[in-house]
């Protein structure tokens, strides 16, 4: 563990916060390759894996599940953020801190817009994403994301909501 900071102001205990995380990123890399044979992509044929480190040192992963709406397909970085929130509470020490995302074949494979956008809220922008020419920071990848900071901005105040219909027996 990382001495302790004096305390901050107003005398509150000092915050002590986990080393920053050593990454094994071959290790996660095969994690990620393990857990893609077990996906579900009758349709594309690509399976994908991703594994993710947390701030605390856990390997979480997700694989991806195709649909026959393929509106519906489920990305391998949903799947490992839903194992992020299902394995508890989540802040800043249980965040992720490192994400390697492969095909079938092991070779790294660049989250889609969308899990970008999903990785931000797992893991914050200096989440560590594994590329073919090594890790690269998310906000690297994610540009001028949209984040809760422009959504508080912009948000509309809300009308009062009507009383929801009482229950008859
Ligand atoms: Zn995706």
């Amino acid at each position: 563990m990382r001495p302790e900071r004096s305390a901050g102001p107003g005398g509150r205990p000092p915050r002590t916060l986990p080393d920053p995380p050593h990454i094994d990123w071959p290790a996660l890399r095969a994690a990620a390759t393990a857990v893609a044979s077990r996906a579900y992509a009758p349709y594309s044929g690509l399976r994908v894996g991703a594994a993710g480190q947390t701030s605390d040192g856990r390997v979480l992963v997700g694989c991806n599940v195709e649909n026959a709406s393929f509106g519906l397909t489920l990305c391998a970085e949903c799947g490992l953020v839903s194992a992020l929130h299902a394995a508890g509470p989540g802040n800043e020490r249980t965040g992720l801190a490192a994400v390697a995302v492969v095909a079938g074949d092991g070779e790294p494979l660049l989250p889609c817009g969308r899990c970008r956008q999903l990785l931000l809220e797992a893991g914050g922008g200096r989440l560590l994403v594994d590329t073919a020419d090594g890790p690269v920071e998310l906000k690297a990848l994610l540009p001028a994301a949209f984040t809760t900071t422009e959504l508080a901005q912009r948000r509309e105040p809300q009308p009062p909501q009507p009383e929801p219909p009482q229950e008859t027996r």
